[in-house]
């Protein structure tokens, strides 16, 4: 099924529910109306019918039946104006007229319901197809190393691909050009020296015209100005002198071929009218975003601490509590007190607006609302909450979570562990004799050596693994359902790698190992024992001579 067709299918189903739901809607209006007649009704039958039609103005306009979201906002304003009289005082008789009058609009409107065709299916499709095209160049991990020393090119190739990336070889100019009929590399790294000129890689990349496929990235032996400026002008985006610095080589590719932060943005909806929520979570969906629906407000917490979301989407009228309620008790909530909160709803008085966003919320959103709008509003958001967050989350030097953050993901990944009766495994690294290291190359080198381990586990690991930096020069993984065994293979192949990666300090290079030590749930089934029979193996691994893995 293509995503066109997935999106219309969705788009129907929910247009499915609201209509088969709206009977009911309407028959609890009407009930909530019929005391009227006979004189015999009260406030709570008012609020009711106000609530009622709060619920259906806001989910018929956002499915795009504007004549009947339009009826049910009427009622609904009017009611809402009277409300605070008791009927059998304040209430004339005209009042009733006015609210029969403006109920049989609605009757009408919700006898057949009329949907407009709507310019939000397009708007939406858009930002899907450039989300979509954005992943796909984000998936290349290819680079294209043109280089003619074949000896040199293996060694470099090696180097790169340590970290995770691909590395095709041309030995030959014109093989290049061949090359990229066919598939486009993420980056280009190009020698400039070859045996057709001085500049011929250089002039190589000029020839292939203003519009090059991919970023390239100059590596040569020569360090004159010269090169360099011609190699700028050519449209290099960076320029490495041989032998290359491989910790800023990867620093450079990550920064060419990782251009956003590629884990979708998560999104927690709490609506109790499931159309509305599910409504929205298409949306989002459709723009990459991540989405879990809670319809009862009371079932919130589970979600927020599995689901860790980026923002909370709050429907500001709910039975059981209110949204303003519910955000309330959530800043009372250590761990939630800096996630974003946005209310979405068909409230516009601009006081109640602002007492919400006094009142834990961050942001107000009215419904009905753009999809476009609703995407690009909670977007920039989520945007905004993850810089700050990782500020205050991860190390500077290595942009690895912390030593807090890494410990609170581990009781996390535990108790997720736990609840799915899936294993997981926790891994403590440890670099052999850095303090030689520093001592030898100094704290400089050293502090280049803690960057590319930390480059090496987050590029090889999956993207659901936690790597920290938990302390000078220990490291943390956790690696969600992988059992023992396995985590201790995988951490052996990244320990391989990594030692054979080439570190660079002036004229000298060396290379640096590291010991690693297993523990895995369900052998130790809480944080603390975990980390300390990790910390025991690690001990091992130390004793036994380093650079091994020991469980
Ligand atoms: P072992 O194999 O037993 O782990 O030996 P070691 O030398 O690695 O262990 P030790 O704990 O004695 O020394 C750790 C060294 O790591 C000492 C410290 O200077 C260095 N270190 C810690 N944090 C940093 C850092 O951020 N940058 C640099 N360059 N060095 C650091
Ligand atoms: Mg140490
Ligand atoms: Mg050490």
């Amino acid at each position: 099924m293509t995503d066109e067709n997935s999106w219309k299918t969705q788009r129907q189903a929910l247009d499915a529910a609201f209509l088969q739901q709206l009977p009911d809607l309407m028959a609890n209006i009407e009930s909530a109306w019929q005391p009227a007649q006979t004189g015999g009704w009260n406030l709570e039958t008012l609020q009711q019918m106000e609530r009622l039609t709060h619920k259906l103005a806001g989910s018929a306009s956002s499915l795009g039946y504007a004549q009947l979201g339009e009826a049910a906002r009427t009622v609904n304003r009017f009611l809402k104006e009277r409300l605070p009289q008791p009927p059998q005082a304040g209430w004339m008789s005209q009042d009733l007229q006015v609210l029969a009058a403006h109920l049989t609009a609605l009757r009408a409107a919700a006898a057949a319901p009329q949907r407009e065709a709507d310019e939000h299916e397009k708007l939406v499709t858009t930002s899907l197809k450039t989300t979509q095209s954005l992943q796909e160049n984000r998936s290349a991990q290819l680079i294209y190393l043109v280089e003619d020393d074949l000896l040199q090119a293996g060694e470099i190739a090696a180097q790169v691909s340590y970290f995770g990336y691909g590395v095709k070889i041309f030995s030959r100019l014109e093989d290049l050009t061949v090359a990229l009929q066919t598939e486009i590399p993420a980056v280009i790294l190009m020698d400039i020296v070859f045996p057709e000129g001085e500049n011929a890689g250089i002039e190589a990349i000029s020839a292939l015209g203003k519009t090059f496929p991919a970023p390239v990235i100059f590596i040569s032996v020569r360090e004159d100005l010269a090169a360099r400026l011609q190699a700028a002008r050519a449209g290099g985006t960076a320029y490495f002198t041989k032998p290359l610095n491989t910790a800023s080589l990867i620093d450079t590719l990550d920064r060419l071929t990782i251009e956003e932060d590629p884990i979708p943005y998560r999104v927690l909806i709490v609506d109790d009218l499931l159309v509305q929520a599910n409504y929205n979570a298409m949306h989002l969906r459709k723009a990459g975003m991540q989405v879990e629906v809670v319809t009862d407000p009371m079932k919130i917490l589970l979600p927020l601490v599995e689901f860790h979301p980026d923002l909370i989407l709050l429907d500001m009228y709910m039975p059981d509590c209110t949204g303003m309620e519910l955000a309330k008790t959530l800043r009372q909530i250590d761990t939630f007190v800096s996630i974003p909160i946005v209310y979405l709803s068909a409230e516009t008085d601009r006081e109640k607006q602002l007492e919400a966003v006094g009142l834990g919320g961050d942001d107000f959103l009215t419904k009905p609302i753009k999809p476009a709008h609703l995407v690009s509003s909670i977007a920039s958001r989520v945007e905004r909450y993850r810089k700050l967050r990782s500020l205050m989350l991860r190390d500077s030097l290595t942009g690895l979570f912390n030593h807090t953050k890494t410990r609170e993901r581990l009781a996390q990944e535990v108790s997720r562990s736990a609840r799915l009766g899936m294993p997981m495994a926790y891994a403590m690294l440890d670099l052999d004799h850095f303090k030689t290291v520093n001592d030898m190359y100094g704290h400089a080198a050293g502090d280049r050596v803690l960057k590319s381990l930390a480059q090496l586990l987050s590029r090889r690991l999956r993207q659901s693994d936690v790597v920290g930096r938990y302390g000078g020069e220990e490291f943390a993984v956790i690696l969600p359902n992988t059992p023992g065994p396995l985590a201790a293979n995988l951490m052996d192949e990244l320990r391989l790698a990594f030692a054979k990666i080439r570190h660079r300090a002036g004229e000298a290079d060396f290379t640096v190992t590291f010991s690693c030590g297993v523990a895995a749930y369900p052998d130790y089934t809480t944080p603390a024992s975990l980390s300390e029979a990790a910390d025991r193996a690690l001990y091992i691994a130390k004793r036994q001579g380093r650079n091994q893995v020991a469980r």
